[in-house]
């Protein structure tokens, strides 16, 4: 199945990768193209802003650069290897490719999402760290870092994001937005969408005249972190 190889004619655009795409590359793109449409809808991205990546064995399914969600098509199948050589489709791959090929090369992730949530990218001018106001940070592996500014595309903002990234599955990018990974498609969108809520929830509180917002303990955040490896259904 894995193998089964689509007509090319059937994959606008197919004549620029080099070679056919695979059944579940079909069915990947499919929910790469939900989840990109659920970002918008859910006023995570505006217009083409942010971008969205999943993994299937060593290919990169990737949002093309500057095309809206709601025009993408399931012939318009974009794919890179991990080095970035386009396999698959034609359409120009997004402009933050560096930063989900520096995710899939460090750690185990399945799925990437970028935003520029506009709560997230108001804590990233703000602060290093979105202060420990609720325990879901330790869903994210711990306290969200900042990555420092740097142009975006660039293997500079890669590098910077890694290092914000240790030991977590999300961080925040200054003046820019969000970026968070899962190993699925729904993990990396909810960790997202967690995150934009988190940094709603600190504006919202420290935004009170006069007073200030209790913060998490470490240990408090280690308990939690604890009872979260033990939640939810099995998969
Ligand atoms: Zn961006």
């Amino acid at each position: 199945m894995a193998e089964e190889q689509r007509d090319p004619r059937e994959v606008r655009g197919a004549g620029g990768g080099t070679r056919g795409v695979r059944a579940e590359e079909v069915d990947a793109w499919g929910e790469l193209v939900d989840t990109a449409r659920r970002t918008v809808t859910d006023g995570l991205v505006v217009g083409t802003s942010g971008n969205v990546s999943v993994r299937v064995g060593d290919t990169v399914l990737v949002t093309p650069s500057g095309v809206p969600y709601d025009r993408l098509a399931p012939g318009d199948v974009t794919g890179v290897d991990l080095e970035g050589r386009q396999v698959l489709g034609t359409l120009v791959p997004t402009s933050e490719l560096p930063m989900h090929l520096a995710v899939y090369r460090s750690t185990d992730a399945r799925a990437v999402v970028h935003t520029h949530a506009v709560h997230a990218t108001a804590v990233s001018t703000l602060v290093p760290e979105l202060p420990t106001i609720h325990y879901m940070t330790s869903a994210l592996g711990g306290p969200v870092r900042v990555a420092p500014y740097a142009t975006y595309g660039t293997d500079e903002l890669a590098e910077n994001m890694l290092h914000a990234l240790a030991d977590r599955s999300a961080c925040l990018l200054q003046n820019h937005g969000t970026i968070a990974y899962g190993a699925s498609l729904s993990q990396a969108f909810d960790r997202t969408a967690q995150l934009e809520w988190m940094c709603h929830l600190w504006l919202t509180a420290r935004a009170v005249p006069g007073l200030t917002p209790h913060l998490l303990t470490e240990e408090q955040l280690a308990e939690v972190g604890e009872r979260l490896r033990g939640y939810g259904q099995r998969a």
